[in-house]
């Protein structure tokens, strides 16, 4: 193989138990949009469930529908939709649809009514964040639409929810006053006879660092795959996870070159003294950020380096001096940290982003090679 990327399963199923005992009563709704942020989406969701999550979450609904497709029938919830969208197969696979406005649920309620069955709905307050999610007055025709579609029984308002802006500075304003404001949220969706069974506002970060707003479910998703939402508080380790991804690729070709040597397009890398050049076969078109030209973090035989001069479109070259290396050396990206080896957070950082982009950017052309005991889950099974 040339590049490929590790998906250790075990990481994941222990990041969910981990996040549910931090929760406490709470249930672990385990995020996958995003391809499992890079991770894969059905054996990463398999995992997270084998971990004890006992939801799923996902922003589009065809996510949703890809893991119904896959035999997985946990309950599961999909959050993000324009006007004209198909809600008649997520009803009737029984997908639970995040719905932030009163279009969303008169469109679903004419779906459940058309498909003979009740939609499961939950409501998406928007607190502060400024997104998606039923603002100001809007809440409140938002809720009244609710309690009338669900009197007439063509929707069953499960639960309610909402997002942080700020929960990565858990010290911020904004932290506590949207608690406040999610509270008032529920106690008027219950006096309006809604009966709601989820009530949730945590993302990883909540969940790490603001147990008290954990209500009924937490949503995480970075921590799922081991890495921290709050770099700044703590390393993965600190929290008790194990980043799952693991990036590799072969150096195709191994070379001596003299000094001043300009390297990559434009040479904005020159070479200081007589060096080996090794290229690497992955570029931004694998989701190696350009910005990480000439910053970019790798480990070579156990050794750091950096990339030299510009990522390319499908490589990028690493000067790794004197070290004897060929063709055919591995190169690693990115991994847990464990052997000396780069994390998501360095190349983030390298790259001024943070980590969730760097895992969720790794492309789909990657080959996912799935390890850990859960992987025998997925003997057999189409993975990716
Ligand atoms: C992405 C997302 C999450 C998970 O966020 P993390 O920061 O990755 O934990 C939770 N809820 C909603 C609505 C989201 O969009």
């Amino acid at each position: 193989m040339t590049a490929w990327v590790t998906i250790d399963l075990d990481a994941i199923a222990h990041n969910v138990a981990e996040l549910s005992r931090r929760a406490g009563d709470a249930s672990v709704m385990a995020v996958v949009k995003g391809d499992a942020y890079g991770h894969g989406l059905v054996p990463s969701a398999r995992a997270a469930l084998r971990g004890g999550a006992g939801w799923l979450g996902v922003a589009q609904l065809s996510e949703a529908l890809q893991l119904r497709a896959a035999g997985i029938d946990a309950p599961l919830l999909t959050w993000l939709h324009a006007p004209g969208v198909d809600f008649g197969p997520a009803i009737q696979q029984g997908i639970d649809i995040g719905v932030p406005a009163v279009w969303e649920i008169e469109q679903v309620a004419e779906a459940a009514r058309a498909a003979g069955r009740t939609a499961r709905v939950q409501l998406k307050a928007d607190t502060g964040l400024a997104r998606n999610g039923a603002y100001g007055k809007d809440w409140d025709l938002l809720r009244d639409a609710a309690a009338r579609l669900q009197a007439e029984g063509a929707v069953e308002v499960v639960g309610i929810f909402t997002h942080f802006a700020y929960a990565d500075a858990p010290e911020h304003p904004t932290v506590l006053q949207q608690q406040q404001l999610f509270a008032e949220r529920v106690e008027d969706a219950e006096r309006a006879g809604l009966r709601l069974q989820v009530r949730h506002m945590s993302n990883s970060a909540a969940t790490l660092t603001t147990p008290s707003a954990a209500w009924d479910m937490v949503r995480p998703g970075l921590a799922v795959y081991g890495l921290s939402p709050v770099p700044q508080l703590g390393d993965p380790a600190d929290f008790g996870l194990r980043p799952a991804m693991t990036v590799t690729a072969r150096a195709t070709v191994a070379k001596r070159v003299p000094a001043g040597q300009g390297v990559s397009y434009g040479h904005t890398y020159v070479t200081e003294h007589e060096t080996t050049l090794v290229d690497v076969p992955m570029g931004y078109a694998d989701g190696v950020p350009r910005h990480a030209s000439n910053v970019g973090p790798v480990q070579v035989a156990g050794q750091r380096f950096t990339v030299a001069g510009r990522v390319c479109m499908d490589q990028f070259v690493v000067d790794v001096g004197d070290l004897p290396v060929e063709a055919g050396e591995p190169v690693v990206l990115l991994g847990p940290g464990d052997g000396g080896e780069p994390t998501a957070q360095d190349w983030a950082d390298a790259a001024g982003t943070i980590s969730y982009e760097i895992v969720t950017r790794m492309s789909t052309r990657l080959p996912r090679i799935y390890v850990g005991d859960s992987a025998g889950h997925e003997a057999g099974r189409p993975v990716g």
